[in-house]
């Protein structure tokens, strides 16, 4: 047997005939590539699978499925890896890993670019600010394109140009039948309106293709930082303040412990912050005037709002997120700031139980709003903010403490918190994706999953279940 986990046994010869003409690397548990392999963001996920593919292109991932068939294995598809839910990776099953399949191709004229699932914001950034072009990535660049783009995607450019699966114009698709097919206004259509917003329920996307907005070199962005203690203020300010805000302003309100940085000065290290993060996607000095009462508003322990180079802007937060540390998320629409909403937050924000957790509120709106709900299988797109708990630390033995935290705190949002957001899921079963759907929306979801994947083989998702 040459991958054996549990009771899961893969025949040599099968493994022996899937190398002949695999492309890319074929790990099994005894590799010394295995570790590196099955490890993920979120430093909880400790699963081990029976076989690793990492594809190199569609035809490995049509062989991977076959094989998966063939050897009767549960799959998991891995794309970026950040899925703080951890369905990248299964135990017992095979990983059908896409991260290294990283081409981005740009087509400035059509401002179009092309990439495959492996590609990170990072990456997808770089290719297409060469060409002064962007479409809506995640605010932290280590990000994986599929995952983000196939669940919603909310970026700091979410409120001028959509989600990022408003920007998909087509998608090059993997069936449950081991199927290329592609997904597109014009193609398959059906398809398409599940891939955006339906995550990987449908089959494995091998190409995403996305429309391109000129963007940059260089944005308005940055964060304005206060004491927590004067933050009731702030955000009864800021609510107001981003009422009427303008498409080009997207911001993220993030209560966290101060970290050591340059930037901030040195006594409020290791103190509680509420910090306004943002970017203005539009002309500089437009900008700068929208900015300036927030800007004056109350007293700022750091203001780093400045034009900088976009790619600079999409990694401001990546140091907040490094991969490996535990953790453990809570997330839901909310209706806004409210009085009840602030005073929350602060409180909980007050007890948070570890330095290296946060809670942001996501402001929504704009693009993103006016796309209407049932044009993909995205919903709550009316939703004014989004709340996510974001516990993270380093110590298993403290697993308990964060949990509960983030657990009460979710609780006492339930009066003005509604909907799910699936990218921000963890394991938190069928009732809470069909939150983030509508109870209409999953039922037609239903139907096509009836129609693409009856038997449910790719199921290690924010699952839709088929009802054959
Ligand atoms: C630090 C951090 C910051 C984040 N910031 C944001 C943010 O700003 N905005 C936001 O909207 N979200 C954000 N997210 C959430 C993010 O959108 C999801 O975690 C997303 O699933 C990540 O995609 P991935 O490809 O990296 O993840 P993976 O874990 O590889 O994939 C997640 C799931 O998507 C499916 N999948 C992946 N690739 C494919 C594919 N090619 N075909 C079919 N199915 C596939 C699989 O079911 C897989 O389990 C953030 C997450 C983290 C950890």
């Amino acid at each position: 047997m040459a991958g054996q986990v549990g009771s899961t046994a893969i025949s040599t010869e099968a493994v022996k005939a899937l190398k002949g003409d695999f492309r890319g690397e074929v790990v099994l548990p005894a590799d010394g590539s295995y570790e590196e392999a099955r490890k993920i963001w979120n430093g909880m996920i400790d699963k081990h699978p029976a076989i690793i593919l990492r594809c190199l292109g569609s035809s490995d991932v049509i062989k991977a499925v076959r094989f998966a068939h063939d050897q009767k294995l549960t799959v998991s598809v891995r794309g970026g890896g950040h899925n703080v839910a951890g369905n990248a990776m299964c135990d017992g099953g095979l990983v059908i890993d896409l991260s290294g399949m990283k081409a981005v191709r740009v087509d400035p004229e059509r401002r179009t670019a092309r990439a495959e699932p492996g590609v990170t914001w990072r990456q997808f950034d770089l290719e297409t600010q060469e060409f002064g072009l962007a479409t809506t990535g995640g605010l932290v660049s280590t990000t994986g394109i599929a995952g983000f783009t196939l669940g919603g995607g909310i970026g700091w450019l979410v409120r001028k140009h959509g989600l990022a699966l408003d920007n998909l114009i087509s998608a090059d698709v993997v069936t449950a039948k081991a199927e290329l097919v592609t997904a597109s206004m014009t193609e398959n259509t059906d398809l398409f309106w599940g891939v955006r917003g339906g995550g990987g329920n449908f089959g494995i996307v091998t190409s995403f293709e996305y429309e391109l907005h000129p963007i940059g070199p260089i944005i308005l962005g940055g964060l304005i930082a206060h004491k927590a203690e004067d933050a009731k203020s702030l955000l009864m300010f800021y609510r107001d303040f981003v009422k009427d805000a303008p498409d080009e302003l997207t911001t993220l309100v993030a209560y966290l412990t101060a970290p050591p940085l340059p930037f901030l000065p040195k006594d409020v290290h290791g103190t509680h912050l509420v910090a306004i993060a943002l970017c203005y996607a539009g002309k500089t000095e437009e900008g700068e005037r929208i900015l300036a009462p927030l800007r004056k508003f109350g007293k700022p322990v750091a203001d780093v709002v400045q034009p900088m180079p976009y790619t600079v802007l999409q990694s401001m937060l990546d140091e907040g997120a490094p991969a490996g540390l535990l953790n453990y998320w809570k997330s839901s629409y909310i209706s806004g700031l409210t009085d009840a909403a602030i005073d929350t937050v602060l409180s909980y924000g007050a007890r948070i139980t570890s330095p290296l957790s946060a809670i942001h509120v996501h402001q929504l709106g704009g693009a993103m709003r006016r796309i209407g709900d049932d044009a993909t299988a995205f919903s709550h797109r009316s939703s004014p903010s989004l709340l996510n708990i974001v516990s993270s630390w380093q110590d298993p033995a403290e697993n308990d403490k964060h949990v509960k935290w983030t657990k009460d705190f979710f609780a006492a949002v339930q009066g003005f918190a509604s909907g799910a957001y699936v990218n921000f899921l963890g394991e938190e079963g069928t009732d809470r994706v069909k939150e983030a759907y509508g109870e209409d929306k999953y039922g037609k979801l239903v139907a096509l999953k009836n129609k693409y994947d009856p038997t449910n083989f790719f199921h290690l998702n924010q699952n839709i279940r088929p009802t054959f």
